[in-house]
């Protein structure tokens, strides 16, 4: 594993503008969620809040694997079965839907990177469970990201979380560092024991994502070469921020002015 790349006070500063935009998108873009709206419509909304925030989304054009076209959106929106990675089109937001947005922008030259889960009038217990315990496994993962401990106690405090209540974490993607790069050492998997990997310092930035499944950990990712979904259709959810490690306790970048910065 290549180093990670620990960021002085300036380009802290620097993640931090690009968090605070990135998460005023993505709780603006929250509120357009409603049934009957597609996910072309949504991507768009974002487009124009990229835009009059003076930031480019960090996913369009993003390069593929081999044989792949670049990213086509400019946000990821999934929708139920999909994971990560939806590209934006026709699809319709229906009632008892959970729709993933992650909003990935570059601002000033760095990155803010985070994604929730809402749910469009949602009656299922089990969803609504779903949804909680993966949100409550994002916190007690960034309650991890201090200095001293080691990376994959993060990873052990997502899958502790979520694999009491049944549900599965997704294996085959995982989060990441961030900072002038989308994606900068480490790999941050969402399960496995504790107290392994790099002994997390001040000034990394992470960006820490939980992906957790209704049924089976398995995903596999459709035609369009991006679009990830769970093997057996069942709900998926995805939730993300972008932390520094600080000691005694992570700093979440991505919090939006509205939740008192
Ligand atoms: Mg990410």
């Amino acid at each position: 594993m290549s180093k990670i790349i620990i960021k002085n006070e300036d380009e802290l500063n620097g993640m931090r503008d690009a968090g605070r935009v990135a998460a005023n998108i993505r709780v603006a873009l929250a509120r357009e969620i409603a049934p009957g709206v597609t996910t072309r419509e949504l991507d768009l909304y974002a487009r124009d809040m990229m835009e009059k925030s003076g930031c480019r989304s960090a996913f369009l054009n993003y390069p593929g694997p081999r044989r792949v076209p670049p990213f086509p959106s400019y946000t990821c929106i999934s929708v139920n079965e999909e994971v990560v990675h939806g590209v934006a089109g026709s699809r319709r937001i229906d009632l008892g839907d959970i729709v993933s947005i992650d909003i990935g922008v570059v601002y000033k030259g760095f990155i803010g990177d985070n994604a929730m889960t809402v749910m469009v009038g949602v009656t299922n217990p089990r969803i609504i469970d779903l949804v909680r315990t993966s949100e409550k496994a994002l916190e007690n993962a960034i309650a991890q990201a201090v200095a001293g401990n080691r990376l994959s106690d993060i990873s052990h405090a997502v899958e502790s979380t979520v694999t009491p209540k049944g549900f599965s974490v997704v294996r085959d993607f995982v989060g990441h560092g961030v900072g002038r790069k989308m994606h900068e050492p480490p790999q941050i998997f969402n399960y496995g024991p504790p107290g392994k990997g790099p002994v997390l310092r001040e000034g990394m930035t992470l960006a820490i994502e939980p992906m957790v499944n209704l049924g089976t950990h398995e995903v596999k990712t459709l035609s369009d070469g991006w679009t990830v979904v769970t093997r057996d259709g069942l709900p998926s959810v995805h939730v993300e921020h972008t932390v520094a490690v600080r000691e005694g306790c992570a700093e979440i970048l991505t919090l939006p002015d509205e939740e008192n910065r």
